[in-house]
C-alpha cells in the first residue's frame, strides 16, 4: 500500500458526504493508507449522481452523462490508482441534439471533431475564428489541468503545483483569464450572431450555470470542448450507480468504513483547527463526536458554513453571504413503454422553448433516454429524464407546493410530447423531484444543484478553494475547482488527497 510505513499511526480521516467527490477522495485516503471514516445522511451512496428504482426502471437522480473515463481523463486515473476496473460504458453521439426554439431540426454535437465542425460551420457560417479561439484555450486548459494545479491557491505548496503545471503553451490562455464568452464573441466579431449565443447560453447553463455572457471564457473552453475525441461524454451501462458502488467497495477493501444514514450536525474546531464531527445515527437518534486528524466535507459551501456555525471565519462567511444565488432543478422522471421513443433517438437532448425568455425560467428541457440492454428499463421499456433550472426561492415559499409541483410536471410532459410519443398509455410511471426533493435527499443547502457557477468571479482562480481558513478542514465537491460533475468533483478529491498527503511530509 503507497506511503503507508511500517509502525506509523494511519491519520485519522473523517470525510462528510458519500457523493462522487467524497468517496473518491475517501477510496484514495484508504488506499494510501489512512484510516477513513464516511458519513452520509442518505440511505443511498452518490448523491446527485445516485440512482432509485420504480415498478422495474432505473433511474438516476440527476447526473446521467460521464466525462473522464477515456485513458489519461480523470476517472481513469483514479480508477487505475484504485486497482479497478472502469465501468462498462457507451460513448454519446452525438454528445447532445440541441433543438433551438421554433426549430425541428436539431444540432447534433458530434463526437468525431471533423463531423463537428462540419456541423457547426453549416449552423453558424462565419463562426469559426470563435471555435478555433475556444479549441486553442481547450487544448492549452486540459493539459494544464491534467498537471494537477491546485487552484485557487492558498499557500506556497499550493502555488509551487502550479508553476509545476505551467508550461509555455500555457501563457495562450493568460491574456484571457478575464474575458467571459460573451467578451469572445464581440472579439470574435459575433456580437449580433443571436442563434450562436443561444445555442452557447443553452449548453453553458448545463455546466456553468449562467449563460454565455457571464461564463469565464477558460472554463467554457473545457466545459465544450470534452463532448469530442478523445475525450467524449459516456453513458455508464446499468446506472450511474456503478460509479458510487465501485468506489464503496474499494473504500472497504482497504478497511475505510462508510456509514450511511448518519449525518453530521457540525464540526469541531478548537483553536482554528478542526478536531472532529458531531454525527447523528438517523435511525436511532443517538448523537455522538468522533475525532479526527482531518475533516473533508463534500457538502456545498453554503452547508460547510452551516457546519460551522459560529466557528466560521466572518471574511469566509460574508463571501459565501454574497454568492449570486444558485440554482435548483425540476426533474421528471418517465418509465415508458419503449414505443414512446422516436427511432434512432439521441442518447441526450436539449430544448430551448420561448425565445424570448432566459433559460432559466423553465424555459428548457435537457432530456436523457435510455437506450436497449443499458439496464435502465425492462426490455421493451425505456427511462426518460427531462430536468430544466429553477429558482429555489419560490419553491421554498409557496404556499400551493403541490401544485406547484403538479405545473411544472404537466408542463414538462406537454412540451417532451411535441417530441415523444408520450399518452397515457405509453407512460407507465412518473414522478418528479423539485429543489426541496433535493435538499432532503442530497442535504443541499436550499437544494441548489451544480456549484456555485462558473462567472469570473468564481471560476477557478478566483473561486473556492480546497484548503479552507480552518486548519485540517478540507472542501471536496462542486463548490470548488473545476466545478460540476463527476468528474469535475473527482479533480477536486484528487487535490484534497494530494494536500492531506503533503500535510503528512512537511
Ligand atoms: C439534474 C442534474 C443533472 C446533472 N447532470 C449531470 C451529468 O449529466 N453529468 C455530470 O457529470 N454531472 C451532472 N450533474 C452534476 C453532478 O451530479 C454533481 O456536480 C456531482 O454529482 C456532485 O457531487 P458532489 O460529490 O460534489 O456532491 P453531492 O452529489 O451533492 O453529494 C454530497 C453527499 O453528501 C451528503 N451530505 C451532505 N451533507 C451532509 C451531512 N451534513 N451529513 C452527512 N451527509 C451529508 C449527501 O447526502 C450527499 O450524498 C447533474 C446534477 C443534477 C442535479
Amino acid at each position: 500500500m503507497p506511503n503507508q510505513r511500517i509502525g506509523e499511526q494511519k491519520a485519522r480521516v473523517i470525510v462528510i458526504g458519500a457523493g462522487i467527490g467524497g468517496l473518491t477522495t475517501g477510496a484514495l485516503l484508504a488506499r494510501r493508507g489512512y484510516d477513513v471514516l464516511m458519513l452520509d445522511a442518505a440511505i443511498v451512496p452518490g448523491g446527485c449522481a445516485s440512482t432509485f428504482k420504480r415498478k422495474g426502471f432505473t433511474f438516476d437522480v440527476g447526473a446521467t452523462q460521464v466525462a473522464g473515463l477515456e485513458p489519461g481523463g480523470i476517472h481513469h486515473r483514479i480508477f487505475t490508482e484504485l486497482g479497478i476496473d472502469l465501468p462498462p460504458a457507451t460513448p454519446c453521439d452525438p454528445a447532445c441534439a440541441v433543438y433551438l426554439p421554433g426549430e425541428s431540426t436539431p444540432i447534433n454535437v458530434w463526437r468525431d471533431p471533423q463531423k463537428w465542425q462540419q456541423e457547426r460551420q453549416r449552423q453558424f457560417p462565419g463562426s469559426e475564428t470563435f471555435w478555433k479561439l475556444l479549441a486553442n484555450l481547450f487544448k492549452a486548459s486540459w493539459k494544464f489541468q491534467g498537471r494537477d494545479p491546485v487552484l485557487p491557491p492558498r499557500n506556497l505548496w499550493d502555488l509551487l503545483q502550479i508553476t509545476q503545471a505551467v508550461r509555455p503553451s500555457t501563457f495562450i490562455t493568460i491574456p484571457y483569464t478575464l474575458f467571459t464568452v460573451g467578451d469572445a464573441l464581440r472579439f470574435c466579431g459575433l456580437a449580433n450572431d443571436h442563434r450562436l449565443r443561444t445555442f452557447l447560453d443553452l449548453q453553458l447553463k448545463l455546466y456553468s450555470q449562467v449563460n454565455a455572457e457571464e461564463t469565464a471564457l477558460l472554463y467554457a473552453a473545457t466545459a465544450l470542448g470534452v463532448s469530442q475525441e478523445p475525450q467524449g461524454l459516456y453513458h455508464l451501462q446499468g446506472s450511474m450507480q456503478v460509479l458510487s458502488d465501485r468506489l464503496v467497495a474499494t473504500l472497504e477493501r482497504d478497511g475505510g468504513k462508510l456509514l450511511m444514514g448518519h449525518s453530521v450536525e457540525s464540526i469541531k474546531v478548537d483553536r482554528g483547527q478542526a478536531t472532529g464531527v458531531v454525527i447523528r445515527n438517523q435511525k436511532t437518534g443517538e448523537v455522538w463526536t468522533e475525532t479526527a486528524d482531518h475533516v473533508v466535507a463534500n457538502v456545498t459551501v453554503q452547508d460547510l458554513v452551516k457546519l460551522l456555525g459560529d466557528q466560521v471565519p466572518h471574511g469566509y462567511q460574508r463571501r459565501v453571504k454574497k454568492l449570486p444565488p444558485a440554482s435548483g432543478a425540476f426533474v421528471i422522471y418517465l418509465g415508458v413503454d419503449a414505443s414512446a421513443i422516436p427511432p434512432d433517438c439521441p442518447p441526450h437532448l436539449q430544448f430551448m422553448y420561448d425565445a424570448h425568455k432566459p433559460i432559466g425560467e423553465n424555459n428548457s428541457l435537457f432530456v436523457s433516454v435510455s437506450h436497449p440492454g443499458d439496464g435502465r428499463a425492462p426490455e421493451g421499456k425505456a427511462t426518460i429524464i427531462a430536468s430544466s433550472f429553477v429558482d429555489t426561492e419560490p419553491w421554498w415559499e409557496t404556499e400551493d407546493y403541490q401544485g406547484l409541483k403538479y405545473q411544472y410536471t404537466e408542463d414538462a410532459i406537454s412540451r417532451l410530447a411535441q417530441f415523444f410519443h408520450l399518452q397515457p398509455e405509453t407512460i407507465i410511471y412518473q414522478e418528479a423531484a423539485t429543489p426541496l426533493t433535493f435538499a432532503r435527499f442530497t442535504a443541499r443547502n436550499k437544494g441548489i444543484v451544480g456549484g456555485i457557477g462558473q462567472r469570473l468571479s468564481t471560476f477557478g482562480p478566483f473561486g473556492f478553494a480546497n484548503r479552507t481558513p480552518i486548519k485540517d478542514l478540507w472542501l471536496v465537491g462542486d463548490s470548488t475547482h473545476p466545478g460540476e460533475g463527476t468528474a469535475g468533483v473527482s479533480y477536486s478529491a484528487l487535490t484534497v488527497v494530494r494536500q492531506i498527503e503533503n500535510t503528512r511530509t512537511t
